[in-house]
């Protein structure tokens, strides 16, 4: 099976959709990433606009089944404090209709950043979390939420493997939650993600492999445990080429999709070239200035 491999790809005007499966398929991808809108707040465009089907035929053709394709929800969505009544609750509403707007999309996975808890600290924030969580997975729906392992910045939740444990333990429907590791995060976070074998154990120790349902395959701007999270470019960071090339061709993750998320370069999306380099297990140092 050839490696399930894509990046975070954008959704906007005219072409939307199938805007994102054009660049998809020139990328040469095989999973993909896309935000339902801007990230930064909650306005949607009708879904009646954006070409699903179109986008969802060349996805298809293209080798990107819906079990590929992942959706982001926005990194506003705060759940673990819950300073903000009003606020909270149209959040709530905001992600359940994101599930449903995923699963239009073909997408039965919802990429959520835990949240932060804005110094009440962990146990509380996690707290919030949960009652969130509750609230809103109470709906049936065929979407999983992968909950992202974070850096650790400004009290984020899950920013160790023990924290996601504690949240996906102690919810009461488990099997509606899934969990998506970043490399840069777990990396920005004090993980020694190249000791690839060492940190399955780990993983299989406090979350389990099996709930590891996306990877977010970054490189780090920054050394290990600085909790920074700045995504470098593959190979061009402080992770390196060889250990991200072992998460991308790891057979305990064969099944799972790992989306680049790295920066753009002088104006020029790096994916195309950074997906051949971890086909071929061949890097180029002087990739970036080649695309
Ligand atoms: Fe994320
Ligand atoms: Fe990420
Ligand atoms: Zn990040």
């Amino acid at each position: 099976m050839s490696l399930l491999l894509g990046s975070h790809l954008p959704l906007s005007a005219p072409s939307y959709f199938l805007g994102t499966a054009r660049l998809a398929k020139a990328y040469g991808e095989s999973a993909a990433m896309f935000y339902t809108g801007a990230p930064q707040n909650t306005l949607r465009v009708p879904l009646s606009k954006m070409m699903i089907e179109e986008g969802s035929a060349l996805m298809d053709e293209g080798g990107i089944p819906p079990s590929s394709r992942l959706v982001h929800a926005p990194y506003i969505v705060n759940l673990a404090n819950r300073s903000d009544p009003d606020k909270l609750k149209r959040m709530e509403t905001f992600l359940l209709e994101e599930m449903d707007r995923a699963f239009s999309f073909g997408s039965s996975l919802l990429v959520l950043h835990p949240g932060s808890h804005l110094g009440a600290g962990e146990e509380e924030g996690t707290r919030n979390l949960l009652l969130s969580l509750e609230e809103t997975l109470r709906k049936e729906s065929p979407v999983v939420i992968a909950l992202e392992t974070m850096a650790g910045k400004g009290g984020e939740l899950a920013s160790t493997l023990e924290g996601m444990k504690k949240i996906i333990e102690g919810f009461s429907r488990p099997e509606r939650l899934a969990v998506c590791l970043d490399t840069c995060h777990l990396f920005d976070a004090g993980y020694d993600v190249s000791d690839l074998p060492g940190l399955k154990g780990e993983i299989e120790r406090t979350i389990g492999l099996h709930r590891v349902k996306a990877i977010h395959l970054n490189d780090s701007k920054n050394p290990r445990g600085s909790h920074k999270d700045r995504h470098a470019n593959i190979g061009q960071g402080y992770i390196g080429f060889d250990a991200l090339c072992a998460w991308a061709h790891d057979p305990d993750f064969a099944s799972v999709p790992k989306i680049l998320e790295t920066p753009y370069f002088e104006g020029k999306a790096p994916y195309k070239k950074e997906i051949e380099m971890l086909r071929n297990s061949s890097y180029d140092p002087d990739f970036l200035k080649k695309l």
